[in-house]
């Protein structure tokens, strides 16, 4: 979901970043029966994500973005931050979950306040309009 993808070759997400016929074109309902792999790619967040996530508070988020980063990444919540556009990525679980998803139930554990890149996919992702679709088990 910038989600920026990566080729993905774990035993999950079967999909291929720049290979566009393992995706599948979004339709309603494909959620309901989807892994949830979109919540598998790198997410691209914002401080103001950050603030509705109740990571960073709005005081903090006028400061220094690199303070924050630092912060973030030493609590293993965001993997990196890229200062030129000021935009952070989240940290992922070992086998690429997010780690806001719950392993179980496929389903996001801060759903109201998931970041704008969650919310725009799939009508801005790699791939506009596609999902990396994957059944689930
Ligand atoms: S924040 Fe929620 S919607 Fe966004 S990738 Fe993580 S689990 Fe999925």
């Amino acid at each position: 979901m910038s989600k920026r993808g990566k080729n993905t070759a774990n035993a999950v997400a079967i999909f291929n970043i720049d290979d566009l016929s393992t995706w599948q074109k979004y339709r309603k309902g494909l959620c309901d029966t989807c892994h949830a792999t979109c919540c598998t790619l790198p997410v691209e967040v914002t401080v103001s994500d950050l603030v509705r996530m109740t990571l960073v508070n709005e005081f903090e988020a006028e400061g220094d973005l690199k303070a924050i980063a630092k912060r973030l990444q030493k609590a293993r919540i965001i993997d990196n931050f890229n200062h030129k556009t000021a935009i952070f990525t989240l940290a992922r679980m070992a086998n690429d979950d997010c780690l806001y998803l719950d392993s179980k139930t496929r389903r996001c554990t801060i759903y109201h306040q998931r970041p704008e890149t969650c919310r725009k996919h799939p009508q801005i992702g790699p791939k506009a309009n596609y999902c990396p679709y994957r059944p689930r088990e």
